[in-house]
């Protein structure tokens, strides 16, 4: 109930798609009653969770923030909501996102763009007391990041203890790090992506959202294994997650990777990573530079890669089966091409438009197989520095702290996800994973991210050096 209520109080966060009250208000019913009859409880009994808007769920609807998918509701619940569900977790709500989780700001939904709650924070609001009255700083608030950028809001916000976000290209950790929280990639197919509304399909995975690491193995412990529903899924036993505590990190070696030292670095995230790697260093662990010698090529990689599963896998949306349908039906292909056009947005189409340009016969060689190479060269770049020797990288999750938003929206959306997804993208293509750890609050206030990759399926020893940083 507190949650519910905080929930209605921070409304203008705009961090809620959908609040499912009753049928959180049901779940806490019977999670109590299990809890006075005495009966065994399960992993997640009785927490708040909140759930990104792009995951199905059944009964309640589903929108991935577009018009396409408005009203929508799925008869099945995503692998991973079941998960919760089944140990006991309360879905509190959907929360907002970029369309189809295309972006880094969480600003371009049908719904309106997430605010930060950090925008309001008591340091902020004297400085702006401060300010001279009627200044236009009044108004400025600050993105989430994105595209998670509602579940990060809703975590930041204490409407929940813990939040389901995407990440195909950094969805949740650039949030994560924008809100002061911890932002969790697993491994490419730890955990099952069925129900997971697709966008980049080889690179999705269900993110986590904690306040802490703990919590974030807890929430990997109940989602972590084999689902016959996704393929690609490892069919290897899964181990506990729970975090031992290392009390000794002498023996690790951390890379930090020379290329991404970007000269749009801010020098506060940049002077915040080397005393981060100095911690490691004065603990005893060996902290040495690294070449991911093809990082320059990740972001043009990753947008051909994107463009062309997008424009393959949004051909399910043609106003037949579900969702959106125009009113047009002179022809079926005046009604797809009308459906399509009132249901997805600029950024969307344009998106379907570059991908089917690069997998036109003449252009397939030249962009889609030429990007699948690079591609691999990239995972190879990280494979080639954990087989020197190195454990885990260290690395900035963003360029700088949470801008404005009316800066954000200066440059169009293919700019920002350009600019801003540097350090993140290229774990995704390599299928590593990676998490955002809360690192410090800058001069204005705003908490700064830093990253950890480790080896594929190494999610628990990532893990564990995250907890000695925190
Ligand atoms: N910003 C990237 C994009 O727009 C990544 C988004 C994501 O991880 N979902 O494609």
């Amino acid at each position: 109930r507190k949650c519910l209520s905080l929930i209605q109080k921070t409304k203008f966060l705009n961090a809620y798609i959908t609040v499912s009250e009753e049928v959180a208000l049901k779940q806490a019913e019977e999670s109590e009653e299990r809890y006075k009859k005495g009966q065994s409880l399960g992993d997640l009994d009785g927490i708040p969770v909140a759930v990104k808007d792009n995951f199905s769920t059944s009964g309640i609807e589903t929108t991935c923030a577009s018009n396409m998918l408005k009203g929508y509701i799925p008869p099945f619940n995503a692998t991973v909501v079941q998960k919760l569900l089944d140990q006991g977790a309360l879905l509190m709500g959907k929360t907002n996102l970029d369309e189809f989780a295309m972006g880094s700001g969480s600003t371009d939904g049908v719904f309106g763009p997430v605010k930060n709650p950090w925008s309001y924070s008591k340091q902020r609001r004297e400085k702006r007391q401060q300010q001279a009255q009627g200044e236009s700083q009044a108004a400025e608030w600050l993105i989430t990041g994105g595209s998670s950028g509602g579940s990060a809001a809703a975590l930041a916000a204490l409407t929940c203890s813990a939040a389901l976000g995407s990440d195909t290209g950094g969805s949740t950790r650039n949030p994560a790090a924008h809100c002061g929280l911890v932002g969790f990639k697993p491994s490419y197919g730890l955990v099952s992506r069925h129900g997971l509304i697709p966008l980049v399909n080889s690179m999705d995975v269900p993110g986590i959202l904690t306040r802490c690491v703990d919590d974030t193995a807890i929430v990997l412990g109940v989602l972590a294994g084999h689902d016959p529903k996704d393929s690609t899924t490892v069919q290897d036993p899964v181990k506990p997650f729970t975090l031992p505590s290392l009390t000794d990190v002498s023996k690790l070696c951390i890379g930090i990777p020379k290329e991404y030292a970007v000269p749009e670095l801010s020098s506060e995230v940049r002077s915040l990573w080397s005393k981060a790697a100095g911690l490691f260093e004065s603990a005893g662990a060996k902290v040495i530079e690294v070449s991911l010698p093809h990082t320059s090529c990740s972001i043009v990689c990753y947008h051909v890669l994107c463009a062309s599963e997008v424009a393959s896998n949004m051909a399910r949306f043609d106003g037949l089966e579900y969702g959106h349908r125009c009113d047009i039906n002179v022809s079926t292909e005046a009604m797809y091409a009308a459906t399509r056009r009132e249901g997805f947005s600029d950024v969307v189409r344009g998106r379907i438009l570059s991908g089917n340009f690069f997998l036109l016969k003449e252009n397939y060689e030249n962009y889609f197989i030429k990007a699948q190479k690079v591609r691999r060269l990239i995972a190879n770049d990280f494979v080639n520095v954990f087989n020197s020797g190195v454990d885990i990288l260290l690395t900035p999750t963003t360029l700088s702290e949470a801008v404005p938003y009316l800066e954000f929206i200066k440059e169009d959306n293919r700019t920002r996800s350009a600019q801003g997804d540097i350090f993140t993208q290229a774990v995704n293509m390599a299928g590593l994973p990676a998490v955002s750890m809360p690192a410090a609050l800058s001069h204005q206030g705003l908490p700064i991210g830093l990253q950890f990759i480790g080896r594929a399926f190494c999610d628990q020893k990532l893990l564990t050096v995250a907890k000695w940083f925190e």
